[in-house]
């Protein structure tokens, strides 16, 4: 039994990116006004996430590392979840991977409660510790040689780490957001407007050259047709707060928009959030929840390039 939860833990949690990942949705369901990450040895060594959210209770402390408890959905269907998580997964299967701390103290608790979990071995102690919550993970895969030998290097871990909080700090700009690789300050953000964060995530670009996208339920900004790329590496879109691969249909639909403004074979900058009731979206297809299935795809094709014609209407060249 033993091996057989190593084995399910695994599938949740394949490498560092994937616990990061959990623990970012973690904190943003904390609701989190500063979330910083870190990571040293490519995560294999050590990995990080602190955050000033709402914490965990003394009394509840004990219970986030098991299987299938979650506190997120307290009478609700699977129809209206409005949280990152829900699956009461991502811990379990951090405990089991490796060996998970967290330090947590709710704002109107006096102290904070430091718990340890490895596999089913559960400690908590009292301690002292800021509001919000720290998580951190060691020793990932330490009794998983096979999952260990096929890990990417640390530098490739690193540029998939940047990546994942690069679209969360675009899709969630109003907060601060820091990232620490091997002791290095590598993307900080300060609160502000998509704009802000395109700038802290790509770059500063000339002020003019984002166009803001408020239309149809679409939010966000699109570049200008002159300052395109040859890949589609700078689409991003969230459905609900949620980043999610852009599914393809609807990237034809944010490019469509463009006609023949758009060179063959460039995509536009795009930092596009699209609202759908949570019934449209069924996040539980994957285990990351990074593909989502929607809902309604022409409806919502519909929507995006309406919103992006508008936005490039409204600025002509
Ligand atoms: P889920 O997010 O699906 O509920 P997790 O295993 O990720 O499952 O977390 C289990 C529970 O631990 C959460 O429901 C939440 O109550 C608590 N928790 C985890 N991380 C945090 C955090 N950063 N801040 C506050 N509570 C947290
Ligand atoms: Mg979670």
């Amino acid at each position: 039994p033993e091996l057989t939860r190593r084995i399910a833990a695994g599938e949740v949690i394949t490498r560092p990116l994937d616990a990061v990942r959990e623990l970012i949705e973690n904190a943003l369901d904390a609701t989190a006004t500063r979330i910083e990450i870190e990571l040293g040895g490519g995560g294999l060594d050590f990995l990080e996430v602190r955050d000033n959210g709402v914490g965990i209770p003394e009394a509840e402390v004990a219970l986030a590392p098991l299987r299938h408890t979650t506190s997120k959905l307290a009478g609700e269907s699977l129809a209206d979840i409005a949280t990152l998580g829900f699956r009461g997964e991502a811990l379990w299967s951090i405990a089991w991977a490796g060996e998970l701390s967290l330090l947590t103290r709710p704002p109107g608790q006096l102290g904070a409660t430091l718990l340890r979990a490895r596999g089913d071995r559960i400690t908590t102690e009292r301690a002292r510790g800021p509001q919000g919550t720290r998580a951190r993970v060691t020793g990932l895969f330490a009794e998983l040689p096979a999952r260990l030998r096929t890990q990417a290097s640390p530098a490739a871990e690193y540029r998939e780490v940047l990546a994942l909080v690069g679209r969360y700090v675009l899709h969630r700009p109003e907060l601060h957001w820091r990232v620490v690789l091997d002791g290095e300050t590598r993307l900080s953000h300060a609160p502000g407007d998509v704009r802000a964060a395109v700038a802290s995530v790509y770059g500063a670009l000339p002020a003019n050259r984002l166009l803001t996208v408020d239309a149809a339920g679409v939010h966000g900004a699109v570049s200008r047709p002159e300052l395109t790329r040859p890949r589609r590496d700078r689409m991003h879109l969230a459905v609900n707060g949620r980043p999610v691969e852009f599914p393809a249909e609807l990237e034809r639909a944010v490019l469509r928009a463009y006609g023949e403004l758009l060179p063959q074979g460039q995509a536009p900058l795009a930092v596009l959030s699209l609202e759908v009731p949570p019934a449209w979206i069924d996040p539980n297809v994957h285990p990351h929840k990074a593909r989502v299935a929607l809902a309604r795809l022409d409806e919502l094709a519909a929507r995006l390039e309406a919103a992006v014609r508008a936005a490039l209407a409204a600025h002509p060249l």
